[in-house]
């Protein structure tokens, strides 16, 4: 029998019950036999239940944003549950929901003025696919139901997220896909082949609209920095032209800023850094630093006005807006705002860049790419020609890479859909410390696995 109020067990009897019990995510049902198990965390460090440190270099997926293990988030999480343990937004606001409302209203670029709650980050982008195709319907364009999205891109796992996310692999076994999913390029420029403008980039979706029908196509969704294919940033006037043409053709503009959000690029928002105005801008992730789960959907004036007081948005979620984890979500940005975390990676995000840089002369190394604390490292065959690994190689290069880099004390995640890159996306609070902590790591296991695989310049 399992004792409820047993003190964590030891390293060995956790792994049995995990190993006959826990289902890991993107994982088969049984895990291996000596998995780590992440125990304890405080600032920029993990600790597995053997004791051993890492750095957490990857923010536990994107999400730490202001470090762990602050007392004071965790005590504002106390204090709401004393105050008020749950209850749902449904019928009634109560004090955290509205005051956090008001809060990413204010922090929002432009008119993005309403917030619509929910646990996380597919459940936002579910939540804005449907919101699309409402407003269409309500607005005299019932046809107006896909959405476009860029090839690679991740954009959530639940059946309306799944048909944006552009990943074969994570599409295939759940076929078929709510319809509606159109994809165009992504805006990887290291892979852009010889001779395509980069122009041509931002004109795929004018294509894809004008080939499926503007009367079909409701929305683009668009990270501001694609994280699947490893922190694709876009070029210059990209999405000022995407802008355009959604209005010309009455096609809403969503910004998936489940990741780019909460200072992850160096600003509030990624559509602020990147200066474009979405009509809908999905977070979650570091919304609350990951010390609870919450996701957000912040909706323009103009696209809320059109729902005004009548036509109801039949849709949402038990826990969306719980009052533990919206309280915590503005702890979490008051930590943000009085200790400048924001300014933090403004002022280091070239130290960051520069430290990877620097790795380039591995002739594992092909691109360096990302902004603020948000980048990867792409790793090829030859650096001169880009060649790529075959896609045997490319995936144990991943699975090998993962592994050792763990070992050797750092958490971060090579990854292997389009090409295999290492992502970096440190706690917004780290500096030039730990990206030394990572540099001692990578530097030798590239240097090491570029010539085992007979990598060239
Ligand atoms: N959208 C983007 C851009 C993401 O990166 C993610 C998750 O990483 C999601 C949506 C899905 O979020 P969640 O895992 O919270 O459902």
């Amino acid at each position: 029998m399992i004792d409820l109020n047993a003190t964590p067990g030891d390293a060995e009897d956790l792994r049995r019950l995990a190993r006959d019990h826990l289902w890991l995510h993107f994982k088969p049902a049984r895990m291996a036999d000596d998995i780590p198990i992440i125990a304890r965390a405080q600032g920029c460090h993990l600790w597995d239940a053997d004791g051993r440190r890492y750095l957490d270099a990857l923010s536990s997926l994107f999400a730490v944003n202001i470090g762990h293990g602050r007392a004071d988030v965790v005590q504002a999480a106390v204090d709401q549950a004393r105050e008020l343990d749950f209850a749902t937004i449904w019928w009634h606001p109560h004090p955290p929901a509205i005051r956090l409302a008001a809060k990413v209203a204010e922090l929002a670029p432009g008119d993005l003025n309403r917030v619509f709650f929910t646990s996380g980050g597919s459940e936002a982008v579910d939540s804005a696919l449907k919101l699309m195709r409402q407003y269409h319907r309500i607005t005299g364009n019932p046809r107006k139901t896909k959405v476009i999205a860029r090839r690679t891109s991740y954009h959530g796992t639940t059946f309306g997220a799944l048909s944006a996310t552009g990943i074969t692999g994570l599409r295939e076994p759940y076929e078929p896909m709510t319809p509606g999913g159109v994809h165009v390029p992504n805006t990887n420029l290291y892979r852009l082949p010889p001779g395509v403008p980069v122009e041509s980039l931002a004109e795929a979706v004018a294509d894809a609209i004008a080939f499926e029908g503007p009367d079909t196509v409701g929305a683009v969704i668009l990270e501001p920095v694609q994280n699947a294919g490893g922190c694709i940033p876009a070029p210059p006037g990209y999405f000022q032209r995407v802008r355009e043409i959604c209005d010309q053709h009455d096609v809403l503009m969503i910004s998936d800023e489940v990741i780019g959000s909460w200072g992850r690029l160096g600003a509030w928002f990624g559509a602020e850094r990147f200066g474009y105005q979405p009509d809908i801008l999905t977070t979650a992730k570091g919304i609350t630093s990951g010390y609870a789960p919450l996701g957000a959907m912040i909706v323009s004036d103009r696209i809320a006005d059109a729902f005004g007081t009548e036509n109801l948005f039949a849709h949402g979620f038990t826990f969306g807006g719980h009052p533990m984890a919206t309280a915590v979500a503005l702890a979490n940005i008051d930590v943000m705002e009085r200790e400048g975390v924001i300014d933090n990676v403004v002022a280091n995000e070239s130290l960051l860049q520069a430290a990877l840089d620097s790795l380039r002369d591995i002739p594992i190394v092909g691109d360096v790419r990302g902004a603020g604390y948000f980048w990867a490292v792409e790793m090829v065959a030859c650096q001169s020609t880009k060649q790529k690994f075959t896609p045997q190689v490319a995936a144990e290069l991943t699975a090998f890479i993962t592994a050792e880099v763990f070992r050797r004390g750092v958490f971060c995640r090579a990854e292997n859909r389009g090409d295999p890159v290492i992502q970096l996306a440190p706690p917004l609070i780290a500096g030039p410390d730990e990206f030394a902590e990572i540099l001692a790591v990578l530097r030798p296991l590239l240097e090491e696995t570029s010539e085992r695989l007979g990598c060239t310049v």
